[in-house]
Formats: structure tokens, sequence, C-alpha cells
């Protein structure tokens, strides 16, 4: 299985528009980060989690000539404003199978009407087909199985999914312990970490850290950073072992 980190930012991504805090002035492209997305294929399968504003750009960056499916974890903006980017692959695949909780399907049809229109739809607009996921309910891609991992990233509850002993958790703040308990005997955890300051809903780096010493998978790879942690090589330098800073077309294989 190969993932592939398509974008590692959070929400406004960096370097933030105008900003000139020397993380968004940094010229190490590892200090560049688009917003999170995570791409992973396996012989001839390949799906997305999350399809935020950079979408496109991924798309073109890491060269991805097939999506069979996109995971959502919420409905943020970050993780969802690109879905008018999916074209591409609707005019050479056909509608593009989303995964995702009701409430965020609702939310899309409210964000994305046109998508979901069935009368008077534009020739061209995007078509996806949708699929439920069911805390609790482990679903099939292709020929792997998919475990949903209820979070929440502060009161919002956000899917987090384990393939084999590969699991993605992003926009996490709260994870209850029978949840923890299906991220036992992980080879690679991709988990957030915002910065250094405490935040409302997501995991500063002193909790991911925590997380990971709880969790105990081989390696983790942070991601969902914010300019506010730092540079990439310092903090880098002063992480545990086995603790990396994901970075923008970082490619790992399991
Ligand atoms: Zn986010």
């Amino acid at each position: 299985m190969n993932i592939y980190f398509l974008g590692t930012g959070t929400s406004q991504g960096i370097p933030i528009i105008g900003s000139t805090h020397p993380v968004c002035k940094s010229t190490d492209y590892k200090d560049k980060r688009l917003r999170v997305s995570l791409w992973i294929s396996w012989e001839d399968h390949s799906y997305v989690i999350d399809c935020g504003p950079d979408f496109r750009q991924q798309m073109l960056a890491s060269d991805c000539q097939k999506v069979d499916g996109i995971l959502f974890t919420h409905e943020h903006s970050d993780h969802t404003a690109g879905l008018d980017d999916i074209r591409p692959f609707n005019f050479r695949q056909g509608e593009m199978p989303i995964y995702a909780h009701e409430r965020v399907i609702e939310n899309l049809k409210k964000r994305f009407d046109y998508v979901f229109e069935t009368e008077n739809r534009y020739p061209g607009a995007p078509s996806v087909k949708t699929i439920e996921v069911i805390n609790n309910v482990p679903f099939v891609l292709a020929d792997k199985t998919v475990t949903p991992i209820n979070a929440l990233h502060g009161d919002l509850q956000v899917f987090g999914y384990r393939i084999d002993n590969f699991a993605y958790l992003t926009d996490v703040k709260t994870v209850a312990p029978e949840e923890v308990e299906k991220l036992k005997n992980l080879d690679v955890l991709v988990l957030n970490a915002l910065r250094i300051d405490p935040h409302n809903t997501h995991f500063n780096l002193q909790e991911a850290l925590d997380f990971i010493a709880l969790v105990k998978p081989k390696k983790t790879y942070l991601t969902h950073i914010s300019h506010l942690l730092g540079f990439h090589e310092e903090v880098q330098k002063q992480l545990p072992e086995n603790v990396f800073l994901a970075y923008d077309n970082l490619t790992i294989t399991l």
C-alpha cells in the first residue's frame, strides 16, 4: 500500500495569505503545506481521504490518474471545498463514490446542491454516489476492509479510518477508549498535531505525543500542521524516535 501526503497543512494552508511569519516566509519546501488530504493506493486501487480546496493542485502534483472513491473525515471546508474538481475523474470514470457520515452527506448536499440536483442537472456537473459510513460498521474498499474510528473535533464528530495496519486520524481532539482499542498494532499512524499551544478542537503537539504513547504505533507521521508549530527542520529534531512530521508529497510504502 502506498500512502501519499497530498496536503499536510491546517485550514488556511502554509504560507497563509499575506503573512510575514518566518515559517510562512520559509524557503524550505517542507514548510509549504496545502490543505490536509491523503492518497492511498494498492495494486490498481486508488482512494483519497478528504477533498479540500487544493484538490486540483494536489491531483496535478501527485500525477494521480484515477480515484476510485473519496472518504470524508468531516464537513469542514478545508476537507470538502474541492468537490467540484472531481469532474475530470467523472468524465473518465463516471460517478465518484463518496464515503461519509450521514451528517456530512447532508452537509455536502447544502454546500454543493447542484451536485445532488436530479432535475435539470447541468450537464458536466460533478456526479457522486454516496455511501454512508456508520460507526462500528467496517466497510469494504476493493479487497480491503476499512474500520471507521469515531472521534471528536471539539464537539463535532469526525471519522478516522483504519486500513490493515495503517490508520489516518485528523482534526481530532478527543478519542474514547473503545476507539483507541481499534488502533492497536499499527505499523503507521497518521495523526493531527496543530501547534505548540493548546487548541479547543485539535491536538497540540504534546497531546499528539501523549496519544502516540497510548496507541504505540510502530511509526507516526504528524499532519494538519499550522505555521505556529515552527520550522519543519527544527521541530523534527525534537520529536521522539519513530515520530515524523509529514510534509506535502511525502510518500511511504507499507
Ligand atoms: Zn481541518
